[in-house]
């Protein structure tokens, strides 16, 4: 143990999520991981973790899952609420349930997420939140309609909770990755939607890796808790 505080990371089990609970872990954090693969979040192998199997769609998981980690580590200072799915599609031959499953996980799960632990940050004055929107929360694309519409949603709380918690001390930074190499393709059921994202993906040299996008997360956390970057936008260079 280290001193350091508890942060939490939803999604940790691939990914950018696995990328920051890595980098916390390295900067000696100890962490909360949360996901449904545990076995790939015991694999990351870091000291001082707790690991939680819990879909964000359950908001009694999430809140045992902070209380379990809070009880070893103390209170949650940082909560990266980044678990979503992307089943970008075209729209009129999308089965509706990939709808349902996006405003599921990627709107009602950040939801659940930061619910757990907003009240304990406001209690004592201090806590992060890190909410994972996209550059497809900035602008739309024909082909990402209802995912879109979900990371718009981020964006939309992100902003109403940044002013309800700014007088509480708490910071609300929004997240707003690029293309970023990660497995979030594998939620792409649509082939024609696929090469088309793969052949753009191609143009502009490939993604960018997850440890640059944990490494802007920690830099941001690490200011003072009075200096707080509101969004983070980190794109690959040739991303238009
Ligand atoms: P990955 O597919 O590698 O990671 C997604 C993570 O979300 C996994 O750990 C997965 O864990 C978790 N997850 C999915 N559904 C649930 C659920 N119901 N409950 C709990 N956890 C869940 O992709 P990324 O790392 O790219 O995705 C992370 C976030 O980044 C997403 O919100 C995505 O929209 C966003 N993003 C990604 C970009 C990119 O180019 N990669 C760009 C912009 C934003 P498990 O399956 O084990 O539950």
């Amino acid at each position: 143990m280290t001193g350091k505080p508890l942060v939490a990371v939803t999604g940790a089990s691939s990914g950018i999520g696995a990328a920051t609970a890595r980098a916390f872990s390295a900067a000696g954090h100890p962490v909360l991981l949360m996901a449904r693969r545990t076995d790939r979040m015991a694999a990351l192998g870091l000291p001082d973790a707790h690991l939680a199997q819990v879909d964000v769609r359950d908001r009694a998981a999430i809140a045992q899952a902070v209380a379990d980690a809070e009880a070893k580590f103390g209170p949650v200072d940082m909560m990266f609420a980044n678990a979503g799915v992307a089943h970008l599609a075209d729209i009129s031959r999308q089965d509706p349930d990939e709808w349902d499953a996006m405003i599921d996980i990627n709107c009602k799960g950040v939801m659940n997420t930061v619910h757990a632990v907003m009240g304990g940050m406001i209690a004592r004055r201090r806590g992060t939140l890190v909410m994972m929107s996209s550059i497809a929360g900035r602008k739309v694309y024909p082909d990402h309609t209802v995912y879109c519409g979900t990371k718009f949603f981020v964006h939309a709380i992100s902003e109403s909770i940044r002013g309800y918690l700014a007088p509480h001390g708490v910071r609300v930074v929004v997240l707003s990755p690029g293309v970023i190499e990660t497995e979030v393709l594998g939620g792409v059921t649509d082939p024609d939607t696929l090469a088309a994202y793969r052949a753009n993906k191609a143009k502009m040299g490939g993604g960018i890796g997850a440890d640059i996008v944990a490494a802007l997360i920690l830099n941001a956390y690490s200011l003072p808790q009075n200096a707080l970057v509101q969004e983070i936008v980190i794109t690959p260079t040739a991303q238009e």
